[in-house]
């Protein structure tokens, strides 16, 4: 039996792998050393064997509630990933599985390669009304990829969508692909009508770096980004400082910022109620966006999710805070979970093609808040 990590995404440590019974393992923290709680890796010649792998460090990872009720993800093609009985007892994660086939993946999530985020983007750049521009680079070299999809500029309104400033949330990137799936459908009748009148600009991974190192928050500079927003530099933090600086040209009307939550088995909005100059407008559109997209998606859910920031309490360093009080525009941190919805649970849990019609919906929800987004600030 072999169990190998080296490879995008991959994140495991090998403490004894003598015996597939007693399998002991435990994951590598992010550059930085303060996060860790994806995984992913591989093991081969187990075909038949009953494993049991024992994540001995689980208990001190970023989210320790975010193991009760989980279940890990499996797959042996890396396109259908599906869940294997798993218990936590307060100190180690067991993920218990005998393999069909030679060579099996565990993940914490479905895994979105980098493979799959290049190819994507080649496909959608070539698409009519679209471009590329690269709005800036990681602290390793890699391009941080924003697609604009339609003209600048000329009275439009302006929507922002950006995900995985967190790369172990790799959720958030299956979602934008269905968004943009969409969108970018010629056929598709909501997306004619929303490219008529909006602007799109997208970027589908802000921490590339740390996707490819298997991080679950940081990246290469052991930044969390979504605590950057405040004050981005070219050392700590250049994806964040890219893309601030482009909004600052652009200026923003819908701002959506998407991510995973460990924990919580619900997908959730969590807005900006706390800025200094939060607006009935932005109460109000906010308003309107949920309940369009409760209408649009019985994955989705106004009940359970983070407490509203008591006013002027904020956060400011997080980007969705930033960007409403920098815009005074309506800007959403969006949540899905890790383990599954407690109200539409399925065999997979939350899953890649869920998350992708989640993507989709978020067309009818911007379609229907589009008359209610409050005049931005230059
Ligand atoms: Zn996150």
């Amino acid at each position: 039996m072999q169990i190998s990590s080296v490879f995008d995404s991959g994140n495991i440590e090998v403490i004894a792998a003598e015996s597939p019974s007693q399998v002991r393992l435990a994951i590598r923290p992010d550059a930085g050393g303060n996060h860790y709680q994806w995984f992913h890796f591989r093991v081969t010649g187990a075909r038949g064997q009953a494993l049991r792998l024992r994540i001995e460090n689980a208990a001190k990872a970023s989210y320790p509630d975010g193991w009760v009720d989980y279940r890990a993800c499996a797959s042996y093609d890396r396109k259908h990933w599906f869940r294997v009985p798993t218990t936590y007892d307060g100190t180690a994660l067991t993920i218990e599985h005998t393999p069909a086939h030679d060579s099996v993946y565990f993940a914490y999530f479905a895994p979105y390669s980098h493979e799959r985020h290049a190819e994507r983007i080649a496909h959608w750049q070539a698409l009519p009304d679209v471009r590329l521009e690269c709005v800036g680079r990681s602290v390793l070299g890699r391009d941080v990829d924003l697609l604009r999809i339609g003209e600048e500029g000329a009275g439009r309104r302006v929507a922002w969508i950006i995900a995985r400033q967190h790369p172990g949330e790799t959720m958030a990137e299956w979602f934008v692909e269905g968004l943009l799936d969409r969108l970018l459908d010629p056929h598709e009748p909501v997306a004619r009508a929303l490219r008529e009148r909006m602007t799109f600009f997208v970027v589908p991974n802000m921490n590339p770096d740390g996707s490819t190192l298997g991080h679950l928050r940081n990246n290469a500079a052991g930044a969390n980004l979504n605590r950057e927003w405040a004050g981005p530099t070219e050392q700590r933090s250049p994806e964040v400082l890219g893309v601030r600086r482009r909004m600052e040209a652009t200026g923003v009307d819908f701002f959506l910022d998407v991510h995973g939550d460990e924990a919580l088995p619900y997908n959730f909005i969590s807005g900006a109620e706390g800025i200094p100059s939060w607006s009935a407008a932005q109460e109000r559109a906010q308003l309107v966006y949920g309940e369009a997209l409760l209408a649009a998606s019985p994955d989705f859910q106004t009940i359970e999710g983070y407490a509203r920031s008591d006013p002027g309490k904020a956060n400011m360093t997080m980007a969705t805070t930033w960007v409403a009080e920098r815009f005074g525009c309506l800007a959403m941190t969006f949540e899905q979970p890790f383990k599954d919805t407690k109200d539409t649970p399925q065999p997979d849990g939350w899953s890649p093609p869920r998350a992708r019609r989640l993507g989709h919906a978020q067309l009818d929800a911007i379609r229907a808040v589009l008359e209610h987004l409050p005049e931005a600030r230059r």
